[in-house]
């Protein structure tokens, strides 16, 4: 029994599953979750004192590595002037600014405190603003718990093979209409039915909650041109591309070269720098049906705390472009350090990417992964034992196969040589599964 088998053991009796998110359990590659009590740059070390190379970077918010000292540095002197005022301070509009800088079509942004709170707000938003109802989402995109977008949603759902969520009523599920990603046809099909009555399209800017999966070429402008030509909103979600992809996220990718802005975009994770932070923005003229400026009520105790702006200012201010293109040229060195490995084997694969994000799925590189049928076909059984010889060499993957790599600017040498080390032995795992 290991220190973490013990923690489990404690946790399961005080926590359901012993967790406090679904996706942090080891429920479908099996084997009790380690527990992690300190991090250093690309390390995590858990309770029995073994350090891992972190390729999650807490879901994505750790661009720059962990203890990155510029970020301890403000929180620690945030702390010191006191936790929470319940007031507007100055970090929130310095913290707005930055992310305006980067993003276009952010006239407005609202501080929250979870990508689930932003993209929640955005559908009560678009509905608001339009007077309609139904909000059109994509099957295997995740944007959070809230009822209305847990229909055939990525991640933790999706590791689950759950069609939805128990709990969530008939009425609202069926304000949710839920087309394959990457498909034309079907969002026409969706416009012509119910055209006058869709309040928004919400989609991830580029998904990466089914594994990562590249939207076609045009497809996120044809998004917007289809949802405006019916009325309707386009909300982009970037909680987890946001920040990462690019300065501006998968849209500083895609939509600044192919001309494409949403009317709101969602942001999370790397906004916040590790602390609870998320927002959504877009243009002034829908942003402004807000509460207390217009009608559309929204509110938060801890929203725009003043540790989490310090920790988001800091991390947005040394996101530089010099992150951004070592994360990249990281990026697609450790994709064909990983290719070369499971081909070595001769496990069939493909890296799907978006920017400088990836996922490796099995068995799929005759079709490619286009939607989350693809991405729900393949040979999910490999993953298990080459994620577990991954983590017995000391490297921290996603306990799923439908999550993305994560790297930080912190990832140097020594650590990404012990990734590249672990490859084989994990590549001969898979083969044998
Ligand atoms: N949207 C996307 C695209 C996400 O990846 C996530 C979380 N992984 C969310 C929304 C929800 O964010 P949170 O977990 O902070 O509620």
């Amino acid at each position: 029994m290991t220190v973490s088998d013990d923690l489990f053991e404690r946790a399961r009796t005080l926590m359901p599953g012993g967790v406090n998110s679904p996706v942090r359990a080891f429920g479908s590659v099996g084997g009790s979750p380690r527990f992690m009590v300190g991090s250093d740059g690309p390390y995590l070390t858990d309770a029995d004192g073994k350090d891992y190379v972190d390729l999650v970077c807490s879901w994505g918010p750790m661009l720059l590595g962990h203890k990155h000292p510029a970020v301890q540095e403000a929180v620690h002197s945030a702390v010191d002037r006191g936790l929470s005022f319940g007031t507007s301070t100055p970090d929130e509009s310095a913290l707005a600014e930055l992310v305006m800088q980067r993003f276009g079509g952010v006239d407005r942004l609202r501080m929250v405190s979870t990508g689930t709170e932003a993209t929640m707000t955005a559908v009560r938003l678009a509905r608001g603003y339009t007077g309609r109802d139904l909000i059109v989402k994509f099957a295997g995109c995740y944007h959070g718990h809230l009822d209305s977008l847990l229909a055939s949603a990525g991640s933790g759902v999706a590791t689950m093979a759950l069609p939805g969520s128990a709990g969530v009523t008939e009425a609202t599920a069926a304000e949710t209409l839920v087309v394959p990603y990457n498909d034309r046809a079907a969002i026409e099909a969706v416009f012509a039915e119910h055209g006058d009555s869709i309040a928004a399209v919400i989609t991830e800017s580029a998904p990466a909650n089914m594994g990562v999966v590249t939207p076609g070429e045009g497809f996120n402008k044809f998004l917007l041109d289809t949802a405006h030509a019916h009325g309707a909103l386009l909300i982009v979600d970037e909680v987890l591309t946001g920040f990462r992809a690019s300065d501006a996220g998968y849209w500083g990718l895609s939509g600044r070269v192919e001309g494409w802005t949403p009317d709101l975009f969602t942001f999370g994770k790397v906004i916040g720098g590790g602390l609870p932070t998320a927002g959504l923005g877009g243009r002034a003229e829908v942003m402004d049906h807000l509460a207390p400026t217009g009608p559309v009520y929204q509110a938060g105790t801890l929203s725009g705390n003043p540790i989490a702006m310090a920790a988001g200012v800091a991390t947005l201010t040394h996101a530089t472009p010099e992150v951004y293109a070592q994360i990249d040229a990281l990026s697609l060195e450790l994709q064909q350090a990983v290719s070369g490995a499971l081909n070595a084997e001769g496990v069939d694969h493909s890296i799907q990417t978006a920017g400088n994000l990836f996922s490796v799925s099995f068995g799929t590189s005759e079709r490619g992964v286009h939607d989350y049928a693809d991405a729900q076909a393949q040979e999910a059984f490999r993953y298990a034992p080459f994620f577990h010889s991954m983590l017995d060499s000391g490297v921290y993957l996603a306990p799923s196969v439908f999550e993305a790599w994560f790297l930080s600017a912190a990832h140097d040498d020594v650590a990404m040589q012990r990734v590249y080390d672990a490859l084989p032995a994990a590549a001969r795992a898979a083969a044998a599964a």
